[in-house]
């Protein structure tokens, strides 16, 4: 109906004046968006989405084809996406509390397992409490806004993930960039900070592009000697790293002096969705009364909530799957750098096998899928020009046999290529 009466605007029937008027300025913006599309096919930055007909896992099926496809691409570290458990506590919330609130929280959307959950997580980070999002990307444009004014500063890694860049421009506060992970440059920030009330240094615990790790020990001790505070977002963290799967402060031995910790629960806690900040109850406090992506979103549907709770309990119970992650990813790591591959980060899941150029990391990348293994390229803009890679993630699911089956892949289509 629409498209009809867009067309018949366009050719001036039927439609009236305004209606045409609005049909020629959507043309406009027709001819204007494909030449956008078009500059993005050209400059060989298109992102395209291969469709998953399995459950997310170790081994796939992709739609049309494609199945037993060894999967190297999830963030789904611990392997609970599709743990057994996890469905099951999803499927009981589903069944004992509905679909969802149809309401934000404040007015009609909290429910038991909503609090159990807060309580949950500020229990396993070790924090006073904790506050649920719909995302981690909302957590992250829903702290600086309420937290800081113009009075204040925040000093952030160049390298930080776009939410944090987003919900940083989203607030008032004076804003520094320091180089990544340069404590040079942020001790340098820090001290023209000074002049402001209070300076809040934002960190990526993990940085998913290079699989390296903040240093934050070093940061904690520049925040305490210019009396500013640290926030994490440890959405490549939480549940496997530190002996406990508590996150890079637990890693790094500074759990006490990083004040706020936001993440997700669309990760290594069951993959579904949601994301979460915990730190001091006044903070949580007040987020619940000024945080925009919480005051203005639905709550977390019942089965999300039981997905994440059942993930919990699980990590709590064991770090028997982290610690099989580790060797995991361990394995991995070694055999590739024997293969002569050079892997950025280090004893991180995420294991960026370094290329430099954009059409190598694409070819191989396609070369892999055709060998089985799924995998994918990352180049400008993602990255750096001439930092072009392959990201490869391990999961605690992966049999050893599978992260051998990948560096034969990589080996046989790194040699075609002269990658190697
Ligand atoms: N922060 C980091 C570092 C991430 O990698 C992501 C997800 O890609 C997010 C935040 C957003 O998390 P969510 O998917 O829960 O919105």
């Amino acid at each position: 109906m629409w498209r009809v009466a867009a067309v018949r605007a366009l050719r001036g029937g039927g439609a009236g004046v305004s209606r045409a008027a609005s049909g020629a300025a959507e043309a406009q913006l027709r001819r204007r968006l494909e030449n956008e599309l078009e500059d993005i096919r050209g400059a060989g930055t298109w992102k395209s989405e291969r469709v998953i007909a399995s459950r997310q896992g170790p081994h796939l099926r992709l739609a049309g084809g494609g199945a037993g496809i060894i999967n190297f691409c999830a963030n789904n570290y611990l392997g609970l996406s599709s743990h057994p458990e996890v469905i099951r506590a999803a499927v009981e919330a589903l069944e004992k509390f509905g679909a969802g609130l149809s309401s934000v929280r404040f007015i009609c959307g909290t429910q038991s397992i909503h609090k159990d959950l807060e309580e949950k997580i500020a229990h396993f980070h070790q924090r006073e409490d904790a506050i649920l999002y719909a995302s981690c990307f909302d957590a992250n444009t829903g702290i600086f806004e309420a937290l800081l004014t113009p009075e204040d500063a925040v000093l952030s890694d160049e390298l930080n993930h776009a939410s944090i860049i987003d919900g940083i421009r989203l607030c008032k506060a004076n804003k520094y960039r320091y180089k990544h992970m340069d404590m040079q440059d942020l001790e340098a920030k820090l001290k023209e900070a000074q002049k402001h009330r209070l300076r809040l240094v934002a960190t990526d615990g993990a940085f998913s592009m290079d699989g390296d790790i903040a240093p934050l020990r070093e940061i904690c001790q520049l925040a305490q000697r210019y009396d500013a505070l640290v926030f994490i977002d440890e959405c490549h963290a939480t549940g496997f790293l530190g002996p406990s799967g508590r996150g890079t402060d637990e890693l790094l031995g500074v759990m006490d002096k990083v004040t706020i910790i936001n993440s997700t629960l669309g990760k290594a806690l069951g993959g579904a969705a949601g994301g979460y900040t915990t730190g001091p109850k006044p903070l949580i406090d007040l987020l619940r009364q000024r945080s925009r992506p919480y005051l203005f979103s639905n709550s977390l549907p019942p089965a999300v909530v039981g997905c994440a709770s059942k993930a919990l309990d699980l990590l709590m119970e064991s770090n028997a799957i982290a610690l099989s992650m580790a060797a995991k990813t361990q394995r991995f790591r070694s055999k590739m750098a024997a293969a002569g591959f050079t892997i950025s980060g280090k004893d991180h899941p995420i294991c960026p096998v370094m290329l430099g150029d954009a059409r190598l990391a694409s070819v191989m990348a396609e070369d892999m899928l055709n060998r089985g293994i799924y995998v994918i390229g990352f180049s400008y803009p993602v990255v750096p020009k001439g930092k072009a890679r392959i990201r490869v993630q391990i999961s605690a699911v992966h049999s050893d046999e599978d992260i051998d089956r990948c560096v034969e892949a990589f080996t046989e289509v790194g040699r075609k290529h002269g990658a190697l």
